[in-house]
């Protein structure tokens, strides 16, 4: 039998709530739509769920000339309709909008889409390539984690179980743009086969690549980072031949699974072609 006597406590701040995540199989709860099908599911049985949505220094977008910094329970619904963002970080709007369908883009939060690290879910691929850093607080202190070193494994981050999420920042470039793309076979809002995004930055010269990178999900434990590519593009003009070189090393990085929504060798021969769409769409722009 699932235990009945699970604690459920709604705080109102930060502090509060890492005061009440201290006790053994507590979690924190965001939107709750991934941890209701877990909890439903039995594969997690918490003693005590410490519901984040009355905590107002979690919430809000705040857009400098610097940076963008999202709060951990700023919706996905609200990313993706946000303005700034679209025009800012068409990758972060764009994979925001694309997940699930509007009753979980509701209420979905963003530290919810972060935290529960499905190798499938749109927003990490798309975060990462626009070089998001994660702020996270608890008893202990806070640290600065960037997205790129934050997934392990299949559902599982480098957060300790006391760690919150309080908000991403995302750096602004001068001259630089960032795409997403997806492909799923079934429903518009089911998680992808595969989705690719990319963020390329050019030098003072405009003409010159000066950062480009392009991350996968759906094909292996983790995001997959195109490392290689980004050595063969940056300082390159991104000609379409050199895109096409770039984004075919990512065929020998990919590890992806069979399942209903592909094969995977399926999606091991997709994913150089989504990863030169990401990237060439952000050379079009
Ligand atoms: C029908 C359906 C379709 C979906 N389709 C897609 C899709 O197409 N693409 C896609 O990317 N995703 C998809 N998803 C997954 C969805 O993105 C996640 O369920 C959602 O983003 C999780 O956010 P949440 O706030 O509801 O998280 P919750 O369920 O509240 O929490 C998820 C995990 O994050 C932890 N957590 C929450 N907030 C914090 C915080 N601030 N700090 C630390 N840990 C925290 C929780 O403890 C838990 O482990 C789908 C989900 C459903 C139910």
């Amino acid at each position: 039998m699932q235990s009945t006597d699970t604690e459920f406590l709604i705080p109102s701040s930060v502090s509060e709530a890492l005061e009440n995540i201290a006790k053994e199989d507590a979690i924190f709860l965001g939107g709750g739509t991934s941890t209701a099908l877990l909890y439903k599911t039995r594969l997690i049985e918490p003693s005590r769920v410490v519901w984040l949505g009355n905590v107002g220094e979690l919430k809000g977008i705040f857009v400098s000339t610097t940076a963008v910094t999202i709060s951990a329970m700023t919706t996905i619904a609200e990313i993706s309709a946000n303005r700034d963002i679209a025009t800012l970080l068409p990758a972060v709007s764009v994979a925001a909008g694309a997940i699930g369908n509007a009753r979980v883009r509701a209420m979905a939060t963003l530290g919810g889409a972060l935290a529960h690290a499905d190798p499938r879910q749109d927003l990490p691929p798309a975060m990462i390539a626009v070089g998001a850093v994660v702020s996270v607080k608890s008893a202990a202190g806070s640290r600065d984690i960037p997205l790129a070193k934050f997934y392990e494994g299949f559902l599982e981050t480098v957060l300790t179980p006391e760690e919150l999420i309080t908000a991403i920042t995302i750096p602004l470039v001068r001259e630089g743009t960032s795409s997403y793309i997806r492909y799923t076979p079934t429903s518009e809002g089911d998680y992808p086969t595969i989705g690719a995004a990319a963020a390329v930055t050019m030098a003072a010269d405009g003409n010159t690549i000066e950062t480009a990178t392009a991350v996968l999900c759906g094909v292996g434990t983790v995001p997959i980072i195109a490392e290689e590519a980004s050595r063969i593009l940056e300082g390159t003009t991104g000609d379409d031949a050199t895109l096409r070189r770039a984004a075919n090393t990512v065929r020998e990085i990919v590890d992806p699974q069979d399942d209903e929504r592909g094969t995977a060798a399926y999606k091991r021969e997709i994913a150089p072609v989504f990863a030169y769409r990401a990237l060439k769409s952000c050379m079009q722009r």
